[in-house]
C-alpha cells in the first residue's frame, strides 16, 4: 500500500469521514509543507496522548480535575448535565453559566442499544447525594434521545431534593448542542424550564 492509500485508509476510519472526505483531507495534507505536516502530526499525537477526563465531571481535562472543577470562584451548588465534554466548551463560550458540569458520555436510544448503565448517571447521583447541590440543569441535546434522556434523570432525581430544571427551546429541535451557537445556548439556559421544585420551589 502508498503512503496516500494509507493515510486516505486511516482517515476514514474516522466516524462520519467518508471516502470522498478522506480524500479531500488527504489532498489538504499533501499541499502542507512539511514543518506544518509535521505539527499536524505532533498536534494529534499530543492531544492523544495528554487530553483525559475530569475524574469529577468528565470534562477534558490534561490534569485530574478539569479547569471547571478546580475553580473555586464556580457556584458549586449547581450542575449543568451535557451528553458530551464538547458541550461544556459550547456553553462555556456563551458565558452565561457559572456553575459545575457533568458529563453523562452519550444519550439513551433504544436504537443504538444505549442504556442508562452505559452513561455516568450514578456518577451524577452520587454528587447530587454527596450533598450541597441546590440545582441541576439538564442540557442535553434537543433530539428525542437528549429528551429522553432529560426526562429519565429528572425521575431519578425526584425526590432528591434539588430543583432540577431543563434549557428551554430556544435550542431548535433536533438539533445537536455542540452545533446550537452560543447566543442561542445562553437564551436556553436563562429561559431553563423548572422540571421539580427542589427546596426552594
Ligand atoms: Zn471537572
Amino acid at each position: 500500500m502508498t503512503a496516500l492509500a494509507r493515510l486516505i485508509l486511516n482517515l476514514k476510519g474516522l466516524p462520519g469521514i467518508g471516502e470522498k472526505s478522506a480524500q479531500r483531507i488527504a489532498r489538504c495534507i499533501l499541499r502542507l509543507d512539511s514543518d506544518d505536516a509535521f505539527a499536524l502530526t505532533e498536534a494529534i499525537v499530543q492531544a492523544r496522548t495528554l487530553t483525559r477526563t475530569c475524574k469529577r465531571c468528565g470534562n477534558l481535562t490534561e490534569d485530574e480535575v478539569c479547569s471547571v472543577c478546580a475553580d473555586s470562584a464556580r457556584m458549586q451548588n449547581e450542575i449543568c448535565v451535557v451528553q458530551e465534554a464538547f458541550d461544556i466548551a459550547v456553553i462555556e463560550r456563551a458565558g452565561v453559566y457559572k456553575g459545575l458540569y457533568h458529563v453523562l458520555g452519550g444519550a439513551l436510544s433504544p436504537l443504538e442499544d444505549i442504556s442508562a448503565d452505559e452513561l455516568n448517571i450514578a456518577g451524577l447521583l452520587e454528587r447530587v447525594r454527596a450533598g450541597n447541590i441546590k440545582e441541576v440543569i439538564l442540557a442535553t441535546s434537543a433530539t428525542t434521545e437528549g429528551e429522553t434522556t432529560a426526562l429519565y434523570v429528572a425521575a431519578q432525581l425526584k425526590g432528591s431534593g434539588v430543583r432540577v430544571s431543563r434549557i428551554a427551546r430556544g435550542i431548535p429541535v433536533g438539533a445537536d448542542l455542540g452545533l446550537t451557537d452560543e447566543v442561542t445556548i445562553g437564551k436556553a439556559i436563562r429561559g431553563r424550564e423548572i422540571l421539580e421544585g427542589g427546596e426552594q420551589g
